[in-house]
């Protein structure tokens, strides 16, 4: 009798986990896309001392959201224009979005130091390089909040009223964007910002496909009608990532965190650089238009950066070494106590191997660029694993003819419960799992939160059922030999 309310006890306690695992995650979810992540200082950037660009009377900087490196080496318009000056490939950063990446753009400070790292509208906007230019001028496509945050004496479009991330008149500001962009560019302001970003759209909705080159041909030639406005400025041709194959962005991917760019026109010489980060363009853009960068800005002067290349990964932020050792210990003792449950091979989390296998086999490696992590069902990730619970509950229902349930919850979930509380701490999440306004976004570790949380929700459940429908059987007294269930439990 006391086994039999200690196994209901347990089963409900289960339950309750699979009941609760997935609000967890989608809080989780919640905080990576919407709050500030927690500052740190980024390690130091190569090279030493050198002369920066020169001022300028007319600076203008056009961003393409969105542009992979290998699709703006295939653009006519781009490859002419940066022909004529200083190619750079520049590396964004992390996580590769728009806001926090743009953010680094105007400021000089990576987006571990402003903490940066979701899209969101500005209360107030930062005090970056905009703000120190009289007269600057920003146009956007549309995505009006990003030009908007970032400190321009004018920002266009407006937001309509109430609604900070959404545009006014979105329809008729369609069809003037171009029209006003090129007047600014052509008018005496001395710092313009044109911001394309119909590229980035065609890549959500469909990845670098055929309509995305379509989108990239067009921003191709706005960009040759911008630069043939005014050619004896200076421009800056940018982007601010990349694309995953299929659609989506925000990881530390290369490909998508590695773009091109380049400076043209007034004062430039044809060159070519290496490696170089996003703030040393914002140091760039600051020489010319005379401002100052934040006294913390790791930013190098012009010709220091094009001298010194930084390594491919360098911008990626790092994990502390304390975190790595605690996750670390977290799955020893993971390992520990399955050794001390599982006392037949099959009793091992087969189901967990087998479910994380299936994921990486048929959806690839999560991160923050793919798009099945933030989906708030989870679907496109549950579908694959969802056979893998039948071994659970398998392994459940004969485990407990073989030995105690206590054994069998820890062989079944020990080593997955390590599992998803290693990467809670990896990525620094236990706080806004449990509801904190702070955004756990840090490389490869945040990515893996959403998969391995719900997993280990449906894990839990399926075992969770299987020692109920044992008890359950127990308790209509068909005791007798062990036997297979005739079907299986269908998988949730
Ligand atoms: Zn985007």
């Amino acid at each position: 009798m006391r086994q039999k309310i200690a196994a209901l006890v347990a089963a409900l306690v289960l339950c309750a986990l699979a009941w609760w695992l997935p609000s967890m995650r989608r809080t989780l979810i919640r905080a990576m896309t919407t709050y500030d992540a927690v500052t740190s200082e980024p390690p130091a950037l190569p090279g030493g001392t050198g002369p920066g660009l020169t001022r300028t009377p007319r600076t203008r900087v056009v961003l393409i959201d969105g542009l992979a490196t290998e699709t703006a080496l295939q653009l006519p318009n781009w490859k002419v224009l940066c022909f004529a000056g200083t190619t750079l490939e520049i590396d964004v950063g992390f996580p590769t979005v728009s806001l926090p990446v743009e953010v680094a753009l105007w400021t000089g400070l990576t987006q571990q130091q402003t903490g940066v790292v979701a899209n969101r509208a500005f209360d107030t906007p930062i005090k970056g390089i905009p703000s120190q230019v009289p007269g600057s001028i920003a146009i956007a496509e549309n995505h009006g909040y990003i030009v908007r945050a970032l400190g321009f004496a004018k920002a266009e479009p407006e937001a309509e009223p109430g609604k900070p991330m959404k545009d006014a008149n979105e329809k008729a500001w369609d069809t003037q964007w171009l029209t006003l962009a090129l007047e600014a560019v052509r008018s005496s302001a001395p710092l313009v910002f044109v911001h394309i970003l119909r590229v980035d759209v065609a890549g959500h909705k469909g990845g670098m496909d055929a309509e995305y080159n379509i989108a990239a041909r067009d921003a191709d030639g706005f960009l040759d009608r911008l630069v043939q406005s005014d050619p004896g400025a200076r421009w800056f041709l940018l982007s601010d990532h990349g694309h995953i194959e299929g659609g989506g962005h925000g990881g530390e991917e290369r490909e998508v965190r590695h773009v091109q760019g380049c400076v043209t026109g007034a004062g430039i010489q044809r060159e070519k650089s290496g490696l170089v980060s996003i703030v040393d363009v914002s140091r760039a853009i600051a020489d010319s238009v005379g401002a100052t960068l934040d006294p913390a800005s790791h930013a190098r002067p012009f010709s220091v950066a094009l001298a010194t290349n930084l390594g491919e990964d360098q911008a990626v932020p790092a994990l502390s070494i304390g975190t790595g050792m605690i996750a670390i210990l977290i799955l020893v003792l993971g390992l520990g106590a399955v050794t001390w449950g599982v006392r037949r091979w099959w009793l091992a989390p087969w189901w967990f191997l087998a479910a994380c296998g299936a994921l990486l086999a048929v959806r690839g490696v999560p991160t923050l660029s793919t798009p099945m992590i933030y989906k708030p069902e989870g679907r496109d990730m549950w579908m694959v694993w969802a056979p893998t619970l039948i071994l659970a509950m398998l392994a459940t229902w004969l485990g407990l003819r073989k030995t105690t349930l206590l054994r069998v919850i820890v062989g079944q979930l020990a080593i997955p419960l390590a599992a998803m509380a290693a990467v809670i701490t990896t990525a620094g999440a236990w706080s806004a799992a449990f509801g904190a306004d702070v955004a756990p976004v840090v490389p490869h570790f945040s990515a893996w939160t959403s998969p391995i949380v719900l997993m280990v929700a449906h894990g839990a459940g399926a075992v969770g059922l299987a020692v109920l429908a044992s008890v359950a059987l127990q308790a209509f007294g068909r005791r007798g030999p062990p036997e297979p269930p005739r079907t299986a439990p269908a998988a949730e």
